[in-house]
């Protein structure tokens, strides 16, 4: 229909591309415009009907032209890798074409083509979608607002065995969140590696610990160790479904937005 919102997919072969595409088609008010893949992958030409559930065609094929895509949507959603989304951030401020991103693992570079197109378009992103994951992140700037410097702070962070990205950009917000709420930077508390004789723990750092394995979508706990009680604040994912509809959500919120970099918590509107 005439006023739904354009929404093109990149990546629309991937783990969270089909998801993205199926959340797409069955949610009101919003229609599929495109879905890229890599140049030169087996999805390029399929119907994305036949990709994502094998079952009906539905009239729009994977194409490998991402420029072509920024044309015809009005929201293009992007979980794909650090460079890739990099070029999508040009190309989303070459055509005023608000952008989700969701890929995590971005490098300066990334990041600063990000802040250049964001002063010419909507963006959304966030290191995890899900509503609960960002529930998370303000209760873990809140109890680390509240609880004393007593309190060690350490990040558990567990995915499946694909991902190539450590810490998760989960845990990595979670102790940017936590550092928040303490009044200091992440990046100089920050301890992802204990090997050897490290010696005792120095008071204040944020300690990350990773595991990755099996099929796990997702767990994180940020905990808050004292003397004689520890606080644990857990989310687990049990499904990318999760991540789906909450990019949905930003991608319809994102709509006629003013150009700027927003996240998922001005999504939610806390
Ligand atoms: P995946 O490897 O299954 O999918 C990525 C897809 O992008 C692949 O199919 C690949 O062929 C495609 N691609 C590569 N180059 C492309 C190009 N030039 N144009 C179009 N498509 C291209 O990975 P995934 O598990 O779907 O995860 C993708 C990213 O999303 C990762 O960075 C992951 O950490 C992140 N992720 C974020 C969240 C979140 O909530 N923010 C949730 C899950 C995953």
């Amino acid at each position: 229909m005439a006023n739904e919102i354009k929404i093109g997919i990149t990546g629309a072969a991937g783990r969270m591309g089909r998801m993205l595409i199926n959340a797409v088609l069955a949610t009101d008010g919003c229609q599929l415009a495109g879905a890229t893949e890599a140049p030169g992958t087996n999805a390029i030409g399929m119907d994305v009907g036949l990709l994502t559930s094998g079952l009906k065609d539905i009239g729009v094929h994977v194409i490998d032209n991402s420029k072509n895509l920024f044309a015809i949507s009005d929201v293009v959603i992007d979980f794909t890798s650090p460079k890739v989304t990099e070029m999508h951030a040009s190309l989303a401020g070459e055509h005023k074409t608000a952008l989700i991103i969701g890929t995590t693992g971005l490098e300066v570079q990334h990041q600063d083509a990000l802040e250049r197109a964001g002063e010419k378009t909507a963006i959304v992103q966030a290191a995890n979608f899900s509503v609960g994951v960002n529930l998370l992140l303000g209760l873990a700037e809140q109890a680390a607002k509240v609880l004393p410097e007593s309190y060690d702070i350490e990040i558990s962070d567990m995915h499946h065995r694909h991902k190539v990205d450590a810490p998760s950009g989960t845990a990595l917000a979670l102790g940017h969140a936590a550092a928040k709420g303490r009044g200091v930077n992440l990046t100089d508390v920050m301890v992802t590696a204990r090997d050897g004789i490290v010696g005792p723990r120095r008071s204040g750092d944020i300690g990350m610990a990773v595991f990755r394995g099996g099929d796990v979508v997702g767990d994180h706990t940020v905990m808050f160790a004292a003397n004689g009680e520890r606080v644990e604040l857990t989310h687990k994912a049990g499904s990318r479904e999760i991540f789906a509809a909450g990019a949905l959500r930003a991608a319809m919120w994102s709509n006629n937005k003013k150009p700027g970099i927003y996240s998922m918590r001005d999504v939610l509107g806390f």
